[in-house]
């Protein structure tokens, strides 16, 4: 991911990235989207809404204010446009944000079940535990409201129950290698739960060795 190619180009790439490895739920679909800060944060890139990432041009990712007014862009804007703005608005360590329908996430996210500290390389990348955003319709200013109310404790993932996953970034690299890195935490968590023994955790005094890098992780 070029840090010098313009925010559409870095968003399109990005999005073709996880679409080919089925972060979206699929290859051919349209779930998810992805954006990232322009315009020293004045403006933000995002993908178009429910266009099949196998047919999106740098022209058809979308350029809007952040009180989502569309600047650039023929096509409509991500529905979940208003969440990536209130993440910005939020978190100014993050200028890139990703939202996927990845799928050892999701099976976390219809357990409502967050995930604990349980390695320390994702423990220093993305935090002490991914939490569980309480579900609210796609879209919608609820679903925004609630993912506002989760971002203080500094993370780089989220699960969105019921729906799916966000991971941000301090640029996008970040943000990318951070959803592979939940999806691969999520899928160990998953099967081990599955064995039905006991899960060992990080104890505290790795977690608060890992806390201080992971507030400027994202
Ligand atoms: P958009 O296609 O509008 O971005 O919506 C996809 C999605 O994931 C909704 O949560
Ligand atoms: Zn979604």
């Amino acid at each position: 991911m070029g840090r010098t190619e313009h925010p559409k180009e870095q968003v399109l790439h990005a999005a073709c990235w996880l679409s080919d490895r089925g972060y979206f739920g699929g290859t051919l679909g349209s779930g998810g989207n992805v954006s990232m800060t322009a315009s020293d944060r004045q403006a933000v890139a995002i993908t178009p809404s429910g266009l099949a990432y196998t047919e999106m041009t740098v022209d058809d990712i979308c350029i809007v204010d952040l009180k989502q007014g569309q600047l650039e862009g023929d096509r409509p804007p991500s529905m979940e446009a208003g969440m990536h703005i209130g993440i910005y608005r939020q978190r100014p360590d993050v200028n890139a944000v990703v939202h996927t329908h990845q799928l050892f996430a999701s099976v976390l996210a219809i357990i409502n079940q967050p995930i604990p500290a349980l390695f320390d390389e994702i423990t220093a990348q993305i935090g002490p535990r991914v939490e569980i955003i309480p579900y609210a319709v796609s879209g919608s200013r609820q679903l925004a409201r609630n993912v506002n109310s989760r971002l203080d404790n500094g993370c780089g993932c989220y699960i969105i129950q019921n729906h799916g996953a966000l991971s941000l970034g301090k640029d996008m690299a970040t943000a990318l290698k951070n959803a592979e890195l939940l999806e691969k935490v999520a899928q160990v968590y998953y099967y081990a739960l599955c064995t039905g023994r006991k899960i060992g955790h990080l104890p505290e005094d790795a977690v608060q060795h890992w806390l201080a890098p992971c507030k400027d992780a994202t």
